[in-house]
């Protein structure tokens, strides 16, 4: 696989060593794509996405086969933090409104709650590792909690406002903690033994599930499509795109300079101990982003690990990982004092996927009505991704796509100048950084505009 990032961030010979891995029971047996093979809808990606569209598609009756490159879940939906929240863009709530108006802007959150209901109830049923009842926004300065206290709680979303000291009870203490919204529904999960229970489910609801099949080319039959793999094609009536941070410019013009991947990294540590835990009076069982632009999010594993998370570098070059190991280590530092001399054992990195349209993509081509697509979620898919699934199936069988929010509906413009992809994701990252500094400095100003952080942004 190529793009824009580091090679070996393409390289699906080599699985992410993340704790995940570490700690997952095998997914169900699978094989490539051998020959040739018809279907009525073939899906390309096996994360959250393909897997459950293409099992919602089963479940409607429709014959189905996922190519992925490498094995199930080696995309994103392997690596994450398995923070399952109500966020699908990365717009506030009032952006949301201005572009599709406010009846739409709260049905995309309705969305995600029901999303979020439904995949705890998948969890359960499949023997899903979950923790928590919500999802904490901790506002990491003054002005971002006088911020998260005007939030509005729309689309069914409820939104507990916590002030520093009620906070502090109830979660933990620190330097970045000002207080905190708790957003439900929400929770924390095992992101791989979740897209493994997503393959197992499918593959018994008859889904042909093909690991190692990257698709290699794509081009029309007549009214159908043949994509190859280096050892199969496969024919279908209907194509559906779930590649996200790694959807390839050069398989469908479509989609060409549509992504943009930007590398999220993870660090965990060692199990803490319980004089660690109470250096900052820790009780907290929900997972945690706080509210910068440029988020660190977290969660205290079941097993007293803290899994820690940001914004990586630029490309996800081998040669650097030292370096974001070592500023992600002090990320967590700055934010959790205490705990700065507690070891990474492990740490790993990620494309998350941004558009220019600052939310997903979901939808059919407007001029070719057999090719499909979902991706787009701006690192918060563990949810969105697995929501849009069900609703693109869905639109797929009934020929109408008015039950997928309109936020999320057709294709972001493209990138300028693709080639100068890194340059831009440079640009706005420092426009970020600025803004949250900025921020951090001013507090109590601007309060109308930071109520942005709406009750379903993370
Ligand atoms: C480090 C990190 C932390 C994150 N933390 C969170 C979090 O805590 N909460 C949250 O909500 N979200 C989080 N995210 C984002 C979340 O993981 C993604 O939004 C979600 O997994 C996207 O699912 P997907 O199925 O769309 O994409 P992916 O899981 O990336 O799947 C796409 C798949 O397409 C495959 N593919 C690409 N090209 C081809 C091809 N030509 N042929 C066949 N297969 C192909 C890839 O191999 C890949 O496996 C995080 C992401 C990262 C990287």
């Amino acid at each position: 696989m190529k793009g824009p990032l580091a090679p070996e961030l393409y390289d699906v010979a080599r699985p992410c060593e993340s704790w995940w891995r570490e700690t997952a029971a095998p997914g169900p047996a699978l094989a490539p794509l051998e020959g040739d093979a018809t279907v009525d809808v073939a899906v390309i990606g096996g994360g959250y996405a393909g897997l459950s569209t293409a099992l919602r598609l089963a479940e409607l009756g429709v014959s189905c086969a996922v190519l992925e490159a490498g094995e199930i879940g080696w995309g994103a939906s392997g690596r994450n933090g398995g923070i399952v929240g109500l966020a699908s863009d990365k717009l506030s709530h009032a952006a949301r409104a201005r572009r599709v108006g406010e009846a739409e802007a709260a049905r995309a959150v309705a969305a995600q709650v029901e999303g979020a209901q439904r995949l705890r109830a998948f969890c359960a049923a499949q023997g899903v590792e979950t923790q928590g009842e919500a999802e904490a926004l901790v506002a990491h300065c003054p002005a971002a909690f006088a911020a998260l206290a005007d939030a509005p709680a729309v689309g069914g979303a409820s939104l507990e406002i916590l002030s520093r000291e009620a906070y502090a009870e109830r979660g933990y203490e620190g330097p970045e903690q000002h207080g905190a919204a708790l957003m439900r529904p929400g929770f924390g999960v095992h992101p791989l033994q979740l897209v493994r229970a997503w393959a197992r489910a499918a593959q018994a609801a008859g889904v042909a599930i093909h690991p190692f099949s990257e698709a290699l080319r794509w081009r029309r039959e007549g009214a159908a499509h043949r994509v190859e793999t280096a050892r199969g094609t496969l024919r279908a009536g209907r194509i559906v795109l779930a590649t996200n941070g790694f959807t390839p410019d050069g398989l469908h013009p479509a989609f060409a300079a549509r992504a943009m991947p930007v590398i999220s990294m993870i660090g965990v540590t060692r199990p803490l101990t319980a004089e660690e835990l109470s250096r900052h009076r820790w009780r907290e069982d929900n997972p945690l982003a706080n509210t910068r632009r440029m988020l660190f999010y977290w969660r205290m594993l079941p097993q007293r690990r803290l899994l820690f998370g940001m914004r990586g570098d630029l490309t996800g070059a081998e040669a650097a990982a030292p370096v974001w190991r070592a500023r992600l280590a002090a990320s967590l530092a700055r934010a959790f004092p205490g705990w700065a001399d507690i070891p990474l054992t492990h740490f790993w990195r990620g494309p998350i996927c941004a558009t220019r349209a600052y939310a997903p993509a979901v939808g059919r081509l407007p001029d070719d009505a057999s090719v499909f697509h979902a991706f787009g979620w701006h690192g918060s898919g563990v949810n969105g991704a697995q929501t849009a699934g069900r609703l693109l199936a869905e639109a797929i069988v009934s020929g109408e796509e008015a039950a997928i929010p309109a936020l999320w509906r057709g294709l972001p413009p493209r990138i300028l100048l693709p080639g100068l992809r890194t340059l831009w994701l440079a640009g706005a990252i420092a426009g970020f950084r600025l803004a949250d500094a900025m921020e951090a400095r001013t507090p109590l100003r601007d309060r109308r505009a930071r109520a942005s952080v709406a009750a379903a942004t993370r």
